[in-house]
């Protein structure tokens, strides 16, 4: 199947739900047993059904296997939200006494957790260059267990040299952690390029119109090669006494497995059936809403670049971004998501354009169908420090714009109107 069809049709047989054609919402906590054997091998994994919502859910399954398909995975997990999916991702392979090597450019949350959060529990979290990956390799010993970043980064928006890192990682035998919320599922699959580990924040593009919270951990079909006897993650190797003795680089989908059946079950970020049901429905459309997205982000880059009250605009799809190349390179026949960044004269200035946009509304997320405005300095990133702000990348005057579904034509003159205001 390509892709296209797997977003319509993958997981789902009609037949087996009296031909209902939308995929029918269990809304259930729990699911009784047919008797105390068939309980017995639902834990043991010698069947496979459900247990318990917090474990799995036949909505949410659907919705796993068919993004997992669509991400050019195997296997996949839904979480409750994309900061849970990536939390998740990282303690299943670190522990107290590790270290985790991250990109210099992420997502706020993702900075917060990995430097402040993880480090109170005795994870430490080493920071690489993600434009060149010029000092990963220095940074790298036996107690690091992932290199995470963003393939197309918020507030950024840079593209690292992902086929550097994955060919690092890959020499020592690391697992990489890609998270592909901004550039989407629709037009970059990092698994195409090596990488081992996708999460996604689906509150974003995949939801697509700001409905619902969630996120997805997708893993590799080379998975088992990478855990398998690797020192690294010996907690893979070993029996695991927490769950029956399971060694799980035994089993299939050995990473997501361990998520569900360890991370999930102890922490409970399972994500609830109607929304696993609304990500559905977004990802129907992804392909041509990130089309759309992208052509009119790039409409309304050109026009910023063009004006005189801008200092610079980022965005990768513009021939004067130092990430042009990259984009071309990795993305689906070069286009670029709808996310894009640009300098005012001054943080006043960027406040009164904030103030006086009228489709753009102040928001802080991103991948609505419908346009947001955001000012990184005193929202999102206002927990980091001005160092780490500088470090970040992030000036005061930084205005970030996610483009929506609407007439290119009328964003622009939303714009305009405001910078001449
Ligand atoms: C929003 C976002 C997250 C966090 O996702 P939530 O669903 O809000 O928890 C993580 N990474 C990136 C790149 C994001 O844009």
């Amino acid at each position: 199947m390509k892709k296209d069809t797997i977003a319509l049709h993958y997981g789902y047989d009609n037949k087996s739900c009296e031909g209902t054609m939308s995929v029918p919402i269990y809304q259930t906590t729990a699911y009784a047993f047919e008797d105390a054997k068939y309980a017995a091998d639902l834990f043991d994994l010698k069947v496979e059904g459900s247990i318990y919502t917090r474990l799995n859910n036949p909505t949410t399954d659907i919705f796993e296997k068919r993004f997992a398909e669509y991400e050019g995975g195997v296997g996949a997990i839904a979480t409750s939200s994309g900061m849970a999916a990536i939390f998740n991702c990282i303690v299943n392979v670190a522990e107290a006494g590790d270290n985790i090597l991250i990109s210099d450019k992420l997502y706020g949350g993702t900075v917060t957790l990995c430097t402040h959060t993880l480090k109170r529990f005795g994870i430490e979290a080493r920071i690489f260059d993600a434009d060149n990956a010029t000092n990963l390799e220095e940074l790298i010993n036996e107690k690091s267990k992932c290199i995470i970043f963003e393939s197309l980064s918020n507030p950024q928006i840079a593209i690292p040299d992902i086929q550097k890192i994955v060919s690092i990682a890959k020499k020592y035998r690391i697992l990489t952690i890609c998270d592909n919320t901004v550039a989407s599922a629709a037009l970059f699959n990092p698994i195409r390029c090596g990488v081992d580990i996708v999460v996604h924040s689906t509150s974003k593009y995949t939801t697509g119109q700001g409905t619902a919270l969630g996120g997805i951990i997708v893993e590799s079909e080379d998975m088992p090669n990478i855990i398998k006897n690797n020192d690294r993650y010996y907690h893979f190797n070993e029996p695991d006494i927490s769950y029956h003795g399971f060694v799980f680089s035994d089993i299939k989908n050995p990473f997501v497995s361990r998520v569900r059946l360890c991370v999930i079950r102890d922490i409970g970020s399972a994500p609830s059936p109607f929304n696993s049901w609304l990500l559905l429905q977004g990802l129907e459309t992804i392909g041509i809403r990130m089309e759309k997205h992208s052509k009119n982000a790039l409409a309304v880059a050109k026009f910023l670049e063009s004006h005189p009250k801008i200092k610079k605009v980022s965005y990768p799809g513009l021939k004067s971004s130092k990430y042009y190349e990259k984009s071309q390179k990795y993305f689906k026949n070069g286009l670029c998501s709808g996310l894009l960044s640009f300098e005012a004269e001054s943080f006043e200035a960027a406040k009164k354009i904030m103030n006086s946009t009228e489709i753009f509304s102040i928001v802080v997320n991103i991948g609505d169908s419908k346009s947001i405005i955001t000012h990184p300095a005193s929202t999102t990133h206002q927990q980091l420090s001005k160092r780490e702000l500088q470090e970040a990348g992030i000036s005061p005057s930084l205005i970030r714009l996610s483009v929506g579904l609407e007439d290119s034509d009328d964003l622009i003159e939303d714009l305009n109107k405001a910078l001449e205001g």
